[in-house]
């Protein structure tokens, strides 16, 4: 991975943006929005900051009222950031989380750009699944922010399948929000019943894998048995990015579908939240060249 070649200078007037979660050391956050202030010769400064669920409410505030321009969050204070955002976007509302906020005069807006991220990914891969369905493998954090994003955006079917366990009333909570606040018709279907994934597969335009089967160290899980379950045409996109090439890729690449992986998520969300703290454009092809190339 190449690293930033010059450093900038922090002053008097240096805005702050960071990330509020536990553990923070691995993210890639700090080195894209930095690389990305100096590139534009923004004087902000993204910093990493260990924050537990308990300690948000006070860090949230503490950073408002010092002026930070913003901050994301991430596991586990995204569900928390909701309940003390004084204001939602619509589609942090509908997640129930915010990995985004902006401070305006003192208050915190909390977004949810994760969707975002993965929507932008897709059109960049070349696609467009708006009137389309969708069969959405996991209805954790980051499913659900595709699962309303998707929808907001215009997907028409929503086909989802998560396991009857834990986290099965949280997932048909979700299903019905989606039906109640946009046009998009969702529905919840056991991540074990595999004729009605095969029904879903066949009239969908896309797979998203959500779950974090086949994520490292575990790269030879795959959350789809059955090569014959992918048609010709559908597009197969892994959210997952370590490995880049996931065992549902490699699965997908057999039967000639096109495929893409979770980076441009990673990526795309991150180009959001810049947005909406600079009210300027991340300089998308050098950041992703310098840490996301495929
Ligand atoms: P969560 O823990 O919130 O959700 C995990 C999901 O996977 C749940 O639906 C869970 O089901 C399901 N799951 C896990 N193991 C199994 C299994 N053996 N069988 C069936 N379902 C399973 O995690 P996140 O949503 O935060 O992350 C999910 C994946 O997405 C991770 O690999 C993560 O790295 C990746 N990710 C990528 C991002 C990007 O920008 N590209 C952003 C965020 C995450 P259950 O609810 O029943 O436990």
């Amino acid at each position: 991975m190449n690293r930033p070649t010059a450093h900038f200078a922090i002053g008097s007037h240096t805005r702050l943006t960071g990330l509020l979660g536990s553990p923070v050391a691995h993210s890639m956050s700090p080195l894209m929005h930095n690389e990305a202030f100096r590139r534009l010769g923004l004087d902000y400064v993204y910093l990493c900051f260990d924050v537990k669920e308990k300690e948000l409410e006070a860090a949230a505030r503490g950073l408002a009222s010092m002026g930070a321009a913003g901050f994301n969050c991430t596991m586990p204070n995204k569900m928390r950031m909701c309940e003390l955002a004084d204001q939602l976007s619509t589609a942090a509302e509908l997640c129930g989380s915010v990995n985004t906020v902006v401070v305006e005069d003192g208050k915190l807006i909390g977004y949810n750009t994760d969707g975002i991220g993965y929507m932008q990914a897709v059109r960049e891969a070349g696609h467009d699944i708006r009137q389309k369905s969708m069969t959405l493998l996991g209805a954790g954090g980051a499913a659900t922010a595709i699962a309303v994003q998707a929808a907001l955006d215009g997907v028409l079917e929503l086909y989802i399948f998560n396991r009857k366990g834990r986290s099965w009333n949280r997932a048909a909570a979700l299903t019905d929000r989606i039906n109640s606040h946009t046009s998009c018709h969702a529905s919840l279907y056991d991540f074990a019943d595999t004729t009605e994934l095969k029904k879903a597969l066949d009239r969908s335009a896309i797979l998203t894998n959500a779950t974090s089967i086949g994520m490292a160290p575990q790269e030879e899980d795959c959350p789809i048995q059955d090569e014959q379950l992918l048609h010709e045409g559908l597009i197969v996109s892994d959210i997952i990015y370590n490995p880049r090439k996931t065992r549902l890729m490699e699965l997908a690449k057999s039967r000639r579908c096109p495929t893409f992986n979770g980076l441009y998520m990673l990526l795309f969300q991150g180009a959001e939240a810049f947005r909406l703290w600079t009210e300027r454009e991340m300089p998308v092809p050098a950041i992703r060249d310098m840490y996301f190339a495929d």
